[in-house]
């Protein structure tokens, strides 16, 4: 099958939770992920700290996207790992979205999308350190990926850069696993993370945070072999009296997350310019009807709680969506009209009283305005003469008509007996 209701694209905590939500709505359910396995960027986060208020628990990542996955597990969702969306295009019937897998290219059709994308970190080039370009310069995300789901420790002696809270949490970790964490220094006069964080990842290990200071210059051929520290002024100007020579083998860079909304842009999404996710009203609809968005594709998020909650109404809002797009049928008119307004019928909406404007194309004289419903006569009114400047007004109970999705509704105007 390739028609869906709703597609979620990003199988981390948001995506997740939007695919269960939608599916548990009875929606067709697509969800999409890049990488070989579910669960985001919490596959990487292995500390506690995870899921408090939704389960009462502290959890460590894994074991919270895991509870999702296994709920996943029980519902009729259609889930395609390995599999990159490329490029979502606007159709008649909703979007197609383009992937692009092991299997080669392929086009979807999807009456609506949520965007569970999440976010990436800013880098070091992003913050303009001068220097040299020596390996050693890491994400803490990426410093993250290698301790804990390689095995591999990027560092025996670092500086991090940045008091945010991925930094801190790396802080902590790297020292656990036996480095040197020299100090976390932040350009900021207060850190960037909670407060919970500054406590149990620097202060309980004796890792100081120095306030007011930047990273200025990487030195190193190969690998790097130090960094210069300067103190900044009100205005984040380096002092140059104050620079210092760092040795250290690794720096590592925790400077914030953006929201990752390429796929977003490419179609037309309207975004934010403090959040840099869209733009959406209290559905998490986007500026494009049926793209909704959630997680940390939409805003940063502190906690994943949130993130979750986000998702679930992304989830339900879509499936929503889709099933109201899926509950409208068109209304055919003969060649004798001019035209007829309204020209569809929301199946989902009180159709108890429907009023109906029409002209016809040509004055007529005594004329039988017929109404049928897959082939069947459903009503039928005699006008003595119908003329293009005069708009007729017909109000009728369509309810009564047993209209379903799909079916044929057709008004005709011909000659009176
Ligand atoms: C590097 C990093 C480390 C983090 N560490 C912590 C931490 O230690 N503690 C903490 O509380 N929070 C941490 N966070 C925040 C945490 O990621 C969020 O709370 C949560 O994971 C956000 O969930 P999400 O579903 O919105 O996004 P994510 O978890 O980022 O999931 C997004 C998913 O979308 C997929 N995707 C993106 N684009 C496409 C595409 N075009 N096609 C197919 N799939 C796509 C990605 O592969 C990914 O699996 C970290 C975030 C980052 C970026």
């Amino acid at each position: 099958m390739n028609n869906f209701d709703v597609t979620v694209i990003g199988g981390g905590p948001a995506g997740l939770a939007a695919a269960i939500k939608a599916c548990d709505e009875g929606a067709r359910v697509l969800l999409i992920e890049r990488e070989e396995r579910l669960g985001g960027m919490l596959k990487q986060c292995i500390h506690d700290g995870f899921g408090l208020s939704r389960f009462g628990e502290r959890l460590a990542g894994p074991e919270y996207v895991e509870r999702f996955m296994d709920k996943l597990s029980e519902k009729t969702v259609d889930v395609r790992l390995l599999t990159f969306v490329t490029r979502i295009e606007k159709t008649a019937e909703g979007f197609c979205v383009v992937t692009v897998s092991r299997d080669g290219l392929e086009r979807i059709s999807t009456k609506t999308i949520v965007l569970a994308t999440g976010c990436r970190e800013r880098t070091a080039k992003q913050v303009f350190i001068h220097g040299t370009r020596p390996a050693g310069v890491f994400t803490a995300g990426t410093a993250q990926h290698f301790t804990n789901r390689l095995g591999v420790m990027p560092t025996k002696k670092c500086v991090i850069l940045g008091s945010g809270d991925i930094g801190l949490i790396m802080a902590r970790r790297l020292t656990l696993e036996g480095a040197k964490v020299l100090g976390v220094y932040e350009i900021n006069p207060t850190p960037s993370g909670l407060t919970r964080n500054i406590h149990q990842c620097l202060h309980d290990y004796d890792i100081p945070l120095y306030l007011s200071h930047t990273v200025t210059r990487v030195f190193g051929a190969d690998r790097l072999e130090a960094v210069e520290i300067c103190e900044v002024d009100e205005s984040y100007k380096p002092i140059e009296s104050t620079k210092v020579r760092v040795d250290c083998d690794a720096l590592i860079v925790s400077v914030g997350l953006i929201p990752e909304n390429e796929l977003a842009e490419s179609v037309g999404v309207e975004l934010d310019s403090h959040t840099k996710g869209p733009v959406c009203d209290c559905q998490l609809m986007t500026s494009v009807d049926g793209i909704f968005s959630c997680g940390n594709a939409l805003h940063v998020n502190d906690l994943v709680d949130f993130v979750s909650a986000s998702g679930e109404l992304a989830g339900l809002s879509a499936a929503h969506y889709a099933k109201k797009a899926q509950c409208k049928v068109n209304i055919k008119i003969g060649n004798e009209f001019l035209y007829l307004v309204p020209q569809q019928l929301d199946l989902n909406a009180d159709n108890s009283r429907v009023t109906f404007y029409f002209r016809s194309k040509a004055v007529r004289e005594k004329s039988l305005l017929r109404l049928t419903v897959d082939g069947q006569e459903v009503f039928k009114r005699v006008y003595p003469f119908l003329r293009p400047p005069e708009m007729q007004q017909l109000v009728l109970n369509m309810d009564k008509f047993a209209v379903q999705n799909g079916s044929d509704v057709r008004f005709s105007i011909e000659v009176a007996e």
